[in-house]
């Protein structure tokens, strides 16, 4: 990463999004989602995204810590090292204008799943909360590479979720918060299909009934008033 010398001018969304990458990081922790110093999270700005610096323990981050990255991979100086894992954050927003911001975990069934290599099929409805009928494992790369970076990008396609293999999981929405939520909704599937599997072989859902519960999913939530 090159170092670009023009100092950062925050702005109040900017700031604003670092506090609650602060609070999405350290909720990670809290809630048993990923442990210790594990995983990254980040969201789109203006001209690039903000990161969770590398190796800082979730509980010690203040907003100026948190990093800007610009869209061509270059940082603002004076800031803190940015995440490991800015590369493939950045290819998730260049190949993904839908994607607002990102969570990465190693939750702990997830991460189970991804070292064995498997696909999550279409072994529940909810998978389908992924925007697909499955869940892919992106094949190993080391951690931190443009290999790695291609890998998730290829296996998130236009879903909103993947595992990466030997390693944890990615999750995407348009807001931190949705974000978040889809690593429980991945962790949660994944801790079903493993207890699934221990109990025997499970049915997958067809084809055509996930493509209904995609479809359901579009209004599911949305609350329209109802004339009674
Ligand atoms: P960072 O502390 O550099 O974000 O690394 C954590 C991680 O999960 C690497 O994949
Ligand atoms: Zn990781």
């Amino acid at each position: 990463m090159s170092k670009a010398t023009k100092p950062h001018r925050r702005t109040p969304s900017d700031i604003a999004l670092r506090a609650e990458i602060i609070t999405t990081a350290q909720r990670m922790n809290s809630s048993g989602l990923t442990p210790g110093k594990s995983g990254n999270v980040s969201a789109r700005t203006e001209g690039g995204m903000l990161i969770t610096p590398t190796g800082m323990p979730y509980g010690e981050l203040k907003p100026s810590d948190i990093v800007t990255v610009r869209m061509d991979g270059t940082a603002m100086a004076g800031q803190r090292v940015p995440s490991s894992e800015w590369r493939f954050h950045l290819a998730i927003y260049r190949a993904r204008r839908d994607v607002q911001a990102i969570v990465h975990t190693h939750s702990l069934n997830a991460t189970a799943l991804a070292c064995i290599h498997r696909t999550i099929p279409a072994f529940h409805y909810m998978v389908a909360v992924t925007g697909g009928d499955r869940i892919l494992c992106a094949p190993y790369a080391t951690y931190g590479t443009e290999t790695l970076a291609k890998n998730v990008v290829r296996a998130l396609g236009q879903r909103r979720a993947c595992l990466i293999a030997n390693h944890g999981a990615v999750a995407v929405g348009d807001t931190l918060r949705k974000a978040y939520d889809l690593a429980w909704e991945v962790e949660t599937l994944a801790s079903q299909y493993a207890r699934a599997r221990q109990l025997g072989r499970p049915r997958l859902l067809s084809a055509r009934e996930m493509n209904q519960v995609l479809e359901k999913f579009k209004t599911y939530g949305k609350q329209t008033p109802v004339k009674l």
